[in-house]
């Protein structure tokens, strides 16, 4: 009775998303009141330290947890006086950056519009690739920063890497010419324009886009568009178009790689894999690397505190998209002054994870390119040896299909209306990248 009474406290959204109209940091090292905070479909809660954790939600909050006699500060972040953009780049000037960067290079670099923020911002993305008005037989990697409009690194790093590419494709650098040769990168520097413009973590209406996807784990378990935030569709909707086999998305307010699932207690499939990925990314990054928090720089989403209806789970589960969630700055909006050093600390390893795309195999039918069916991967001993591990069955469509893979030798059954075809593949090193990246034909 009394935690009902609490509830009419909060002000319950429409779509029953999570709201970030307040934000607090809860002091509370055992992490006990996280059991009656995560009933609520319109708390977020975010970055857990050893003090306490982020907690964000509808107007009505602070009252909430003042009920719950919870020690409760005021993020920073929150202050109305903390809305200037201290020297970072509006979203429009972002917009001009990125079109100055990418004009003359129309046969390698597009940018284009995936759909609209709630104000009416374009939410641009840029291809790479060469040949890229075609869409090419290629594995496709993408990344995805300031979902969080108030996590501003992600997007400053997007743009200078998108800088980087541009001029080492230009200058025949091998690792930058292989992987724009042989593979899609797509970079959606920004994802929550409207938030960034009013450095805000929600969308223009204040909802949190990174608890705003279908949640396989929750009630809302079907991939369903209707009723999310226009970012969040045109996300949803782009993914579906095309065929990502790994991504990453990039937050501020802690540094570590964090690693699905974010809603879930078991272990993702393939999670050496996803670990290996991780501890790559953190190896590069110094920072990272030595974290004093976090083992390798790296973290179980889940462990650290469970996430429903993240991008992160989403992409991977839906779309066999593995996806893991960049944690790049303690500090969610530093001085525009340190980014050049985020860059640095970050650009190899941001090289290194797009460049992971290649360490996968795939099929294609060169004449029957709407084939559908399944898809049955086993792993091999070797190609005469009889022990196996399955790794799971799945859908593909548009006449291809390519997963990111340990390294090793594996099976693929291949079921489709008319038959089943068998095809032995190996995965090999990135490093010997086949051209269109293990493609192979059928
Ligand atoms: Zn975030």
């Amino acid at each position: 009775m009394f935690l009902r009474l609490i509830l009419c406290f909060l002000y319950i959204s429409s779509a029953g998303a999570a709201v970030t109209e307040e934000g607090f940091f809860v002091w509370d090292s055992t992490g006990e009141s996280l059991k009656i905070l995560n009933q609520h479909k319109e708390i977020s809660i975010d970055h857990r330290t050893k003090e306490g954790f982020e907690a964000y939600g509808p107007k009505g909050l602070g009252k909430y947890l003042k009920l719950l006699k919870l020690d409760h500060d005021v993020l920073a972040e929150m202050h109305e006086d903390n809305k200037n953009l201290g020297g970072y780049p509006t979203p429009e000037e972002i917009e001009k950056q990125l079109k100055d960067l990418v004009k003359d290079h129309d046969s390698f670099v597009k940018m284009f519009s995936i759909g609209q923020s709630h104000e009416g911002r374009e939410l641009w993305a840029l291809k790479f690739s060469d040949n890229v008005e075609l869409d090419e037989v290629e594995p496709e990697v993408k990344f995805i920063a300031n979902m969080h409009g108030n996590e501003i690194v992600g997007r400053e790093l997007m743009v200078r890497l998108v800088d980087e590419l541009i001029t080492r494709y230009k200058n025949g650098d091998q690792t930058i010419t292989e992987l724009i040769n042989n593979s899609e990168v797509y970079i959606i520097p920004s994802m929550n324009p409207d938030g960034a413009a009013a450095k805000r973590r929600g969308n223009a209406r204040w909802s949190d886009l990174n608890r705003d996807f279908p949640d396989f784990t929750t009630t809302d378990n079907t991939n369903d568009i209707e009723g999310r935030e226009p970012e969040t569709k045109a996300i949803m909707l782009f993914q579906a178009k095309r065929k990502f086999a790994l991504s990453a998305n990039f937050h501020g307010g802690s540094v570590v790689v964090n690693y699905p699932w974010d809603t879930h207690a078991e272990d993702a499939p393939l999670t050496d894999l996803i670990i290996d990925l991780s501890k790559e990314y953190a190896s590069f990054n110094e920072p990272m690397r030595n974290s004093s928090r976090f083992q390798d720089g790296i973290v179980n989403g889940y462990r650290w505190y469970h996430v429903d209806g993240g991008m992160q789970d989403w992409s991977y589960y839906w779309y066999n998209d593995l996806q893991v969630t960049i944690e790049l700055s303690d500090h969610k909006w530093p001085n525009y002054s340190e980014i050049p050093q985020f860059y640095e600390e970050n650009r190899e390893s941001l090289v290194q994870y797009l460049s992971r795309i290649h360490q996968g195999a795939g099929f294609y039918f060169p004449d029957l390119p709407k084939t559908k069916g399944k898809v049955e991967i086993k792993k091999l001993k070797s190609f005469d040896n009889e022990k196996e591990t399955a790794l799971g069955s799945y859908p593909f469509s548009g006449g291809e299909f390519y997963k990111v893979l340990p390294l090793g030798k594996y099976q693929f059954k291949i079921t489709l209306n008319d038959g089943t075809v068998h095809k032995m593949i190996s995965v090999v090193d990135f490093n010997n990248t086949k051209v269109n990246g293990n493609f192979q034909a059928l």
